[in-house]
């Protein structure tokens, strides 16, 4: 255990960005302040395409949990435990084999990786890597050398005012920051697509608002529990954020009786866009987005989508459009909403579905199938009804 260890996060495409980079560094600290807050007092700043998060002195910081949370921030490629020192090769030296001396012990080989953003540093970065790893050399005999392929990298940063020394970085989330995107609303089921989806578009720095839609009482209070859950969830990557929560009972009565069985999901799905975009409007939200995966079901073939689109104004987003079902259940694990999307609870979609839904809806078919409906009251009313919680990491 070394006191005054503190994580070292690489940005991502942020250093790409030129004029704009300012601004993002500025919200990913911001971003990574928050998410750190948790585990302790931190001194986050930036310096050279780098954060740092120091634990403030005397604090008592989870450095675990802020490695874990530091993980899971969008726009930080690469995460390092560091511990910092004074630029000489004998501090580098003594602080190296005090820090990784249980990574040494593992080890039978090694090598030293230095990088020199100090460019007034009287040594370049490998004379550095070669006085280091000498020494090193020395302490450690039963470790030797080996350039190529070691199995234990030491890696040395000579920065402004101190030299920095860890073990290999882990890769972190990449993406954007949070909030660099702009803001959206997604439509978050219980199943294993739509957690998928919103995580993806956060990923592109797009702040999220969930919507969910309850049909009480062919829905179960578990069902909405279970959402919020998987909002819950997401919190560890997006920040905290509003689950909406919209009831959806007499809309779906309203299509059971009034419209032709066949166009049931695609006429419910409409009005899912309808009511999103009324919650989007007022959350200053300038996009939707689904968990819809090209021809996974019915309600997901092309003219269907044609059919739902068209009563929309924003751009419905649709990151797993093109993705196989097997790869959405593989990135669910990664970013842990699996076990949870699969607990059994019924969605309003899985309520009143057609036998034989149509697969192949022509627009005006489906105008002309809703045109009995009174939109605007149906729409007017749930929106009356809607409430919303706020879920946090
Ligand atoms: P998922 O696994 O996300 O539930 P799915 O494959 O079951 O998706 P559908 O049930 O047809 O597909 O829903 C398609 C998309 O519509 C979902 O990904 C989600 O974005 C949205 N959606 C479905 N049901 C709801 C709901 N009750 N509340 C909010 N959005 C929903
Ligand atoms: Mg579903």
């Amino acid at each position: 255990m070394n006191n005054n260890e503190m994580l070292l996060l690489k940005l991502g495409e942020v250093v790409l960005k030129g004029q704009n980079r300012r601004s993002f560094e500025d919200r990913l600290v911001t971003n990574v302040r928050r998410r750190l807050k948790k585990c302790g007092s931190f001194q986050v700043y930036v310096r050279q395409s780098t954060i740092y998060a120091e634990p403030v002195e005397g604090c008592a910081c989870d450095m675990e949990a802020a490695y874990r949370a530091a993980r899971q921030v969008f726009g930080v490629v690469s995460v390092a435990r560091a511990v910092p020192c004074e630029k000489t090769v004998p501090a580098i030296v003594e602080t190296a084999s005090r820090y990784l001396a249980e990574a040494f012990a593992r080890a039978k080989s090694f090598k030293v990786e230095s990088k020199r953003a100090d460019k007034n540093y009287p040594m370049n970065s490998i004379q550095v890597s070669q006085a280091v790893g000498g020494d090193l050399a020395e302490r450690f005999p039963s470790v030797a050398v080996n350039v190529h392929h070691p199995d234990l990298t030491v890696y040395v940063e000579i920065r402004e005012k101190y030299a920095y020394v860890h073990a290999p970085a882990v890769p972190g989330a990449g993406g954007l920051p949070v909030g660099m995107g702009g803001r959206a609303v997604s439509l978050l089921s219980g199943g294993l697509d739509s957690p998928v989806s919103s995580w993806m578009m956060a990923r592109r720095g797009v702040e999220l608002e969930m919507v969910h839609f309850v049909s009480p009482p062919y829905t179960s209070q578990q069902a909405q529990d279970k959402v919020l859950e998987l909002g819950q969830l997401l919190t560890a990557w997006c920040g905290r954020m509003l689950v909406h929560i919209v009831p959806f009972t007499e809309i779906q009565e309203e299509i059971r009786r009034k419209c032709p069985e066949e166009y049931f999901t695609i006429i419910m799905r409409r009005f899912m866009m309808r009511l999103a975009e009324a919650v989007a409007r007022r959350a200053g939200a300038r996009a939707l987005i689904t968990g819809e995966s090209l021809g996974q079901v019915a309600s997901q073939t092309m003219m269907a989508l044609a059919a739902t689109d068209d009563v929309a104004s924003m751009p419905v987003l649709r990151p797993l459009i093109g993705m196989d079902k097997v790869e959405i259940i593989r990135m669910a694990r990664e970013i842990g909403t699996y076990e949870t999307s699969i607990l059994p609870y019924e969605d309003c979609c899985t309520v009143f579905t057609p036998r034989h839904p149509a697969t192949r809806p022509s627009l005006e078919e489906v105008r002309r199938a809703e045109s009995v409906l009174d939109v605007e009251g149906l729409v007017a009313r749930a929106m009356e009804g809607e409430s919303w919680i706020r879920v946090k990491p």
